[in-house]
């Protein structure tokens, strides 16, 4: 095998204007032409991993088999490559710390005198490498968090820094940067830009590509600006990445621009084969699809404003897509905070308008009085219906208290006290949440389940046997489980270790699911979940799907 490439892409001007896309993106071209690729994402946050953040404020906690709890970032690196990540490709400033310190702890320095550098950068570099080692990928695409000129990443930016001069040939640096237009103005502007590859070049890195993102096409004179005032060699090395309606276009941008090409003739890298069908026919259906259904997400943890709601539950938003595109339709979804339920229950009424509606994942009492009244809802009007792990458990409690009529039902995350805990806490779970043990111990990463053949959700795997990925502390409450079949919710999938019901469905509904797992987490642009189609399939199917002309 030759050796493995490293692409560092490093923000300008501010944050969130694409670098995770533009690592997904540059993933997705490279794998595009027969190479293998892996991506690795570097969060600044003194956070050992992003499972104790709020979503609000970061995004989604994506979660990956091997039980991490990582950036939204990781959640668009396995869509784009459609390729599972561990969590070896995910890096925090707490992380690397961590491990340093604990290195020193144990001798492993030898009685030096352990530095900030180079003893950091150089443990930084060395989880880099071992990704390359045991993914043995030919490239790895890195995304340093942050923007450059800011404390945190420096260490980081040192450790690209070091690697470029240990094997410059091996190593790229791609600028993401932001090109604003200034309403007053009406034009774009490049100085921001200029700034921030002078910023990087005070940190010893001369960027080799710039990405430039702006709401408009790149032009002529502004490529040209910025390649003379950023020391680019030629225009050709300045990549324009306009808005465009889905992130999925991003990697055919790219391709307009031969930016594959430019990297393979930097790295030196040998194409195997030249195009992605699999891919293509996503892109074709997507642009196609032309079927409009309303989906509505009842829940929390929706801030203010979009940009906060789509980052919130972003592999939510994308496993609807994936497979609403493959069934020639167009989602649209709706956000609809559970509080306005829980104030005025007749508003549930709504809901009517819709083909299908969503509960995502969420923690706490606020609101889920609102969702239980939005559950009761959609199971009586039969309209199609997914919970996502606190969708399950609170349709779960729904169905106790308004079909076997225990009034009390709850879920002991709400109520301790319940006489009818539905959902209760096993006495490990306790004993974390008592001592404030809350980092990385829920119930996280793949665990087996088995699906009761002949049900509607084994039907839709064409399986018995699958693995899901978790991230809970609270599990359905056995002892109500023959009476909650019975009456007709079936827990039609179970972990046989440890007998934990992970899948309810109802009988006698078009669609009403509930996982205790996150389907969500491995739904693939190549490869829609199952639940998420049988869910769409049906919302195609029920009362309001209109045809768009
Ligand atoms: N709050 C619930 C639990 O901890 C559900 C978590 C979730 O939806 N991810 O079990």
């Amino acid at each position: 095998m030759s050796r493995t490439k490293y692409i560092f892409v490093i923000g300008g001007v501010l944050s969130g204007v694409g670098k995770g896309v533009t690592v997904a993106s540059i993933g997705r071209i490279l794998k595009n032409r027969g190479l293998n690729v892996t991506a690795m994402k570097i969060d600044p946050y003194v956070n050992v991993d992003a499972g104790t953040m709020n979503p609000v404020e970061h995004g989604e906690v994506f979660v990956t088999d091997d039980k991490d709890e990582t950036d939204q970032d990781i959640g668009n690196y396995e869509r784009f490559l459609d390729t599972t990540i561990t969590s070896l490709n995910y890096m925090t400033t707490g992380r690397v710390y961590k491990s340093v310190i604990e290195k020193e702890r144990s001798m492993y320095y030898k009685g030096k005198c352990v530095q900030v550098v180079p003893h950091i950068p150089l443990e930084i570099i060395s989880r880099i490498k071992k990704v390359a080692d045991e993914s043995k990928a030919e490239v790895v695409a890195i995304e340093i968090g942050g923007t450059v000129g800011e404390y945190e990443n420096i260490l980081f930016l040192e450790a690209a820094r070091m690697m470029k001069l240990q094997t410059p040939e091996d190593v790229l640096f791609v600028l993401v940067s932001y090109m604003p237009i200034p309403g007053h103005l009406g034009e774009m502007k490049t100085k921001p830009t200029q700034h921030a590859a002078r910023a990087l070049n005070s940190s010893g890195i001369q960027a080799d590509f710039i990405v430039a993102r702006g709401e408009e096409e790149l032009d002529k004179p502004r490529r040209e600006k910025l390649a003379t005032f950023c020391g680019l060699r030629t225009e050709e090395e300045i990549i324009g990445a306009p808005d465009v309606p889905s992130i999925y276009e991003i990697p055919s941008v790219f391709e307009k621009q031969h930016f594959s090409d430019l990297i393979a003739k930097r790295l030196k890298l040998r194409f195997r084969e030249k195009k992605n069908p699999g891919w293509n026919h996503f892109i074709s259906n997507m642009r196609t699809a032309d079927r409009e259904i309303k989906i509505a997400v009842v829940g929390k943890y929706f801030g203010t404003g979009n940009y906060t709601l789509a980052d919130s539950y972003i592999s939510v938003i994308e496993a609807v897509k994936h497979a609403a595109w493959s069934n020639g339709a167009k989602p649209e979804l709706t956000w609809i905070d559970a509080e306005t339920y829980e104030k005025n229950p007749e508003q549930t009424l709504e809901l009517k308008n819709f083909n299908a509606v969503i509960v995502p994942g969420g923690f706490g009492t606020r609101g889920i009085e609102g969702i239980i009244n939005a559950i009761r809802f959609v199971r009586e009007n039969k309209i199609p219906y997914l919970g996502l792990c606190y969708g399950m458990q609170l349709a779960s409690v729904e169905f106790a208290r308004n079909v076997l009529d225990l009034r009390d039902a709850n879920t002991v995350e709400c109520d301790a006290a319940t006489k009818n805990p539905i959902i209760h806490i096993n006495p490990n779970q306790a004993d974390n949440v008592e001592n404030n043990r809350y980092g990385g111990t829920m119930r996280l990463g793949a665990y087996d389940c088995e699906l009761r053949s002949g049900s509607k959700v084994q039907k839709l795997y064409k399986a018995t046997h699958i693995s899901e990925r978790h991230r809970h502390r609270y599990e359905f409450n056995n002892v109500y489980r023959e009476q909650m079949e019975k009456a007709g919710m079936q827990m039609v999938g179970i972990n046989k270790e440890t007998d934990l019901v992970e899948v309810v469905e109802l009988q006698n509904h078009p669609y009403f699911v509930g996982s205790q797992f996150h389907p969500e987490f491995k739904s693939r642009p190549l490869a829609p979940h199952p639940l998420f189609m049988g869910l769409i399939k049906a919302a195609i199917k029920s009362r309001c799907s209109i045809k768009l002309v």
